[in-house]
């Protein structure tokens, strides 16, 4: 082999090791692409767009409704019934009391108005021809709950920011086998939108949870009305918070306790109805209106609040 046909073979040799070297350095991790930078572009607050739970300030309404649907059924002489409302209420009134505390630490006044029993004018009972928690009903379903409001217990008048809550007794894995009825805890919330109608709704079943209801996730699900995106998705849902990987790693590694990334107990994969575990980290207390500005936001590349949009056109 002339030394020529060497040097040359040899090159190529090494070209190819160099290239296997990369190749691995990005398949385990080592050297990483970053994404595209989410549209990130100033904007404008238009109060009509943020729905009836603008920012965790203030006087705050929060508006619960037992409701009776083809799943579930509440009967007030019902004693099991009656056990399961007091734990509910024990865990509304868990939620409220943190988020009042949580403000108090961030200097903020909130006034939160909430049903503490039966008789609390904040406190409704209504009957629905549709699943009402069913995560797959879709928003336009859920125009027959908007109207429920409309004719009975709209308060967004009377206070500055209102939350609806639905709570429904325990469905008894009754939908297990129906692909088409998804139970589950969520927010029909929105973030610098117009709603197609006039109020933010959290789904809140009973018996999801070994407590029966969480109250760490009615805090979460009400602090998503207020503007708190979850930390542990990217913006899948078009919300345009912009969290990608980029933001969920940074919580998962510095703040894995964050209300918005998990609800259970850290460690135990526990929930309460009489106390919450998680923390609200300076990130959810911007998003809720707690903090005028936050730099880690730019820092995760994530949009800014929906209370730090830019007030005038
Ligand atoms: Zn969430």
């Amino acid at each position: 082999m002339s030394v020529k046909l060497k040097m040359v073979l040899s090159g190529v040799l090494i070209l190819i090791s160099a290239a296997v070297i990369v190749f691995s350095l990005f398949a385990n991790g080592v050297i990483r692409v970053e994404k595209p930078e989410p549209p990130y572009e100033p904007r404008y607050l238009n109060p009509e767009t943020l729905g009836s739970a603008r920012a965790l300030t203030g006087r705050v309404g929060v508006v619960s409704i037992f409701a009776s649907d083809p799943g579930s059924q509440w009967d007030m002489e019902d004693k099991g019934d009656k056990e399961r409302i007091d734990n509910i209420l024990t865990a509304l009134n868990t939620a409220c009391t943190y988020l009042k505390e949580n403000a108090s630490r961030y200097g903020v006044e909130v006034d939160i108005d909430y049903a503490k029993n039966t008789e609390s004018p904040l406190f409704i009972t209504g009957d629905f021809k549709n699943v009402v928690n069913d995560l797959n009903g879709g928003r336009w379903e859920r125009i027959d709950l908007a109207d429920f409001i409309k004719g009975n217990c709209d308060m967004n008048d009377k206070y500055d920011s209102v939350v609806y809550l639905f709570f429904t007794d325990d469905y008894k894995d009754k939908f297990d086998q129906d692909d088409y009825v998804r139970v589950w805890s969520f927010a029909d919330y929105v973030y610098d939108k117009a709603l197609t109608y006039p109020y933010e709704m959290c789904f809140l079943p009973y018996g999801l949870y070994e407590s029966g209801i969480s109250a760490s996730v009615i805090a979460h699900e009400m602090m998503h009305c207020f503007g708190a995106p979850d930390l542990y998705q990217e913006d899948s849902f078009g919300i345009n918070y912009g969290t990608s990987n980029i933001s969920i790693e940074y919580v998962e590694e510095n703040i894995p306790n964050e209300i918005m990334l998990i609800q259970h107990e850290l460690g135990t994969e526990k929930s309460y109805s009489d106390r919450i575990t998680n923390e609200i980290s300076d990130i959810t207390a911007y998003y809720i209106g707690w903090l005028p500005a936050l730099d880690l936001v730019d820092e995760l590349k994530m949009t800014h609040s929906q209370h730090d949009l830019k007030k005038d056109p």
